[in-house]
């Protein structure tokens, strides 16, 4: 038996990181070292288009930049998700194989967009999509043109609560609220909810940590982890930064960690992030390791943090 807890950063290298990005990563970092446990750093550069090796690497930069360290990932291919195709491959045919895999011809957009998580406000699924209901007949005929469909889960009428670590029980019923989601893209991509899925579970990742945006997509990934025979990690969210009308602030909030860089020192950036997080009562210069023993969920609002500075 194995308890130790495996924490993750599962950064997408499609941009330098923002002050959202790195509360995050602290965040986790916290949560899993305060707790004693494995870090590892897997790279989320699935989608050809939308990432960037300069990205990877400045992401691993800044990481070390702020004190943040990992015990397995970047720059091990292993641990990219653009060199695990072959895990997905296996994944995808154990849901085909269980009757839970559907092709659909439904919207361009969502198909390209499914390699990246979800953001606030955008679907998860595609809620006029009629391609589950389409006869057997209907499905083969399509199958033989020569539009390539995307692949989707066909999501039981069931409801799964998540424990959430910060939120408290998240219920979702996954067919009506969450929707299927595509788990391969029409250009044969495999989509973010399968490759986070399969890989936090062949990671062996017990602890999540990560934006509130993605809570509404933890019952969906717990359901498929369970599907492919493992056990689902325990999921710690936490609030977005926002300005005061609820978008990202112009001024410190969208302001990249290359450019926050020339401006203070490490120690300040996670000063400024540990007040942000409630974690001090000014934001004075630390560092990661310093923060440990303050580090408390119960300190961490669960509202959204408006930040002008
Ligand atoms: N790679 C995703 C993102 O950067 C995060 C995925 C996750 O934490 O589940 O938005």
């Amino acid at each position: 038996m194995n308890d130790v807890i495996v924490g993750r950063f599962a950064p997408s290298p499609s941009g330098y990181m923002h002050m959202g990005n790195l509360l995050a990563m602290l965040l986790a970092w916290l949560d899993c070292r305060a707790a004693g446990g494995r870090m590892i750093f897997r790279m989320e550069d699935l989608d050809p288009v939308r990432t960037q090796e300069q990205y990877a690497r400045a992401l691993a930069e800044d990481l070390r930049w702020l004190g943040l360290d990992w015990d397995g990932g970047y720059p091990d291919r292993a641990y990219c998700q653009s060199a695990r195709t072959a895990l997905y491959e296996r994944a995808f045919r154990t849901l085909e194989e269980q009757g839970l895999v559907y092709p659909c011809w439904c919207s361009r957009a969502q198909r390209l967009a499914a390699a990246a998580a979800p953001h606030p406000g955008e679907a998860v699924h595609d809620s006029g999509c009629r391609c589950r209901y389409l006869t057997a007949a209907e499905r083969a005929a399509r199958l033989a043109s020569d539009r390539p469909p995307a692949w989707k889960v066909r999501l039981p009428d069931e409801t799964v609560t998540v424990l959430d670590g910060h939120y408290g029980p998240y219920t979702q019923n996954l067919a009506r609220e969450g929707g299927d989601f595509i788990l391969r893209r029409a250009d044969g991509i495999y989509a973010y909810q399968l490759a986070v899925s399969v890989d936090d579970m062949s990671m062996g990742v017990t602890r999540v940590v990560r934006g509130r945006d993605l809570l509404s997509s933890a019952p969906g990934q717990t359901w498929l982890i369970r599907a492919l025979g493992g056990t689902p990690p325990s999921y710690c969210h936490l609030p977005l930064l926002t300005a005061e009308q609820g978008k990202l602030s112009k001024r410190l909030g969208s302001r990249s960690t290359q450019a926050l860089r020339w401006e203070m020192t490490a120690r300040e950036l996670t000063g400024q992030l540990a007040y942000i997080a409630g974690l001090l009562p000014a934001p004075e210069p630390v560092t990661p390791a310093e923060l440990i023993p303050l580090f408390d969920w119960n300190k961490v609002p669960t509202q959204d943090i408006p930040i002008q500075m």
